[in-house]
């Protein structure tokens, strides 16, 4: 605004200048144009000048101007000089970027609208084999194990996938996508070889030490049970209630053990699945079981009879556990409610007790292994802390979910959904 004030009063002092002139030498008009044609000349000169060095980009030195034209160079000047600066922050800024994404512990690759590659750290390079030549070319075509193609296509955030890596069979990696900005994903891929190999120790080594101890607990529950039905002359009572106390701690040894093969079973074996009469193995279970609660506490209703695809023997250790929980948990002269039904394309299968119920805040961790809400009150009843997840693992292997309702002191309701199949 200043600037234009000054070009003004300079334009004004000429026309005074002229005006005075005139006063001796006469001819106004006359030298009002002359001088309003040199002011226009130098104008259109000083605007070509601009022209000519904004087509050429602008860049190099910056002309120099007159009155008004000087300030409007040192805006340039000015804008110049503050986007230089700020290039230089951006590109310190992203060396540190790229410093930080190179020591980072995963792979991590920014894939665009079409999964084409937009950027990758060194580690995609050694876990996924991507080289810098590899930007744009489209993710699946280089990684081609056809689970993560359907990962890529799924659009399902919240999960992630375990593949080999393409470049190195043995190494094992665990993908995961994150969404971010317009149409854009992160993909992150860690390598998970040592803890799945610490895993399959551990499930060998659990499986091996239980199936280690079958044979001398069936041993030792034999000659328990013999000395158990011997007479005994002395008749001790001592005698009599240590025996009893050792065979049933042998008994829930060989329970334990029982449970952790089946659990490492469900872990490491091929399910066998065939199409199961679920209404039928239902019924089975209520009414062949031993323990004399188990049919007459039992309210069943099988509101269907569709069959559904799976390993049956798996589905009776889950549905068994969640029954004998039911009556284990809720008072004798209680009923429980067994419920197998259908709806659109969910089969449903509740268990329904008015027991003791189960704290909110336990309800996430029960179907972890050997978690049991009451310790002291747990073990008086008879259990492994092992149902549950057992339970867990036959339904996720079956794809279905286990759903968990309960208020202390009103009673517990525990839903398996399945997808029909
Ligand atoms: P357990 O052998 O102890 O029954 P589970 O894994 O089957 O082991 O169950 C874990 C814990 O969850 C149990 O110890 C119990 O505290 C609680 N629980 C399971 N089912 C019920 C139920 N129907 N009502 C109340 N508590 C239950």
């Amino acid at each position: 605004m200043w600037a234009w004030r000054k070009e003004i009063f300079k334009q004004c002092l000429l026309i005074i200048f002229a005006v005075i002139l005139s006063a001796f030498i006469g001819h106004f008009s006359q030298m009002l144009i002359v001088i309003l044609l040199v002011v226009l000349i130098q104008q259109a000169v000083l605007i070509t000048q601009l022209e000519s060095w904004l087509s050429r980009g602008a860049g190099g030195e910056i002309p120099r101007g007159l009155g008004i034209w000087e300030d409007i160079y040192y805006h340039f000047y000015r804008i110049r000089a503050a986007k230089k600066k700020r290039k230089k922050q951006l590109s310190k800024m992203i060396k540190q970027f790229r410093q930080s994404t190179d020591v980072l512990p995963d792979a991590a690759i920014v894939l665009g609208r079409d999964n084409e590659i937009q950027w990758s750290n060194k580690l995609a390079k050694k876990l996924l084999g991507l080289k810098k030549s590899d930007k744009n070319q489209r993710i699946h075509n280089l990684i081609r194990q056809p689970e993560f193609n359907d990962y890529l296509i799924g659009n399902q955030d919240d999960i992630s996938i375990i593949i080999h890596s393409p470049i190195d069979a043995q190494l094992i990696l665990q993908l995961r996508l994150v969404r971010y900005g317009l149409g854009k994903r992160l993909l992150i891929a860690q390598d998970v070889t040592q803890q799945k190999k610490m895993e399959v120790m551990r499930k060998n080594f659990v499986a091996n030490v239980s199936h280690e101890l079958r044979t001398p607990l069936t041993v030792l529950k034999g000659y328990l049970e013999t000395l158990g039905n011997m007479d005994h002359d002395c008749g001790s009572k001592l005698l009599i209630y240590s025996l009893v106390q050792m065979l049933n701690q042998t008994e829930r040894m060989q329970y334990l053990v029982d449970d952790l093969l089946l659990l490492a079973r469900l872990e490491t074996q091929q399910q066998k699945t065939d199409y199961v009469d679920v209404s039928q193995l239902i019924k089975t279970i209520c009414t062949e079981n031993h323990q004399p609660d188990f049919s007459s506490r039992i309210n069943l209703q099988l509101k269907t009879n569709v069959f559904f695809k799976g390993d049956k023997e798996e589905l009776r250790s889950a549905f068994s556990n969640l029954i004998a929980n039911a009556l284990k948990y809720s008072p004798t002269d209680s009923k429980i409610e067994v419920i197998w039904s259908k709806q659109e394309n969910e089969l449903y299968f509740d268990v329904i007790d008015k027991g003791e119920g189960i704290a909110s805040n336990h309800i996430p961790r029960i179907t972890e292994r050997f978690y049991r809400v009451d310790i002291n009150r747990s073990r008086k009843l008879e259990g492994t802390g092992l149902g549950l997840a057992i339970v867990k693992h036959v339904l996720i292997r079956h794809q279905a979910k286990l759903e968990i309702n309960s208020q202390v002191g009103i009673g517990s309701h525990f839903r398996c959904i399945f997808n029909q199949n």
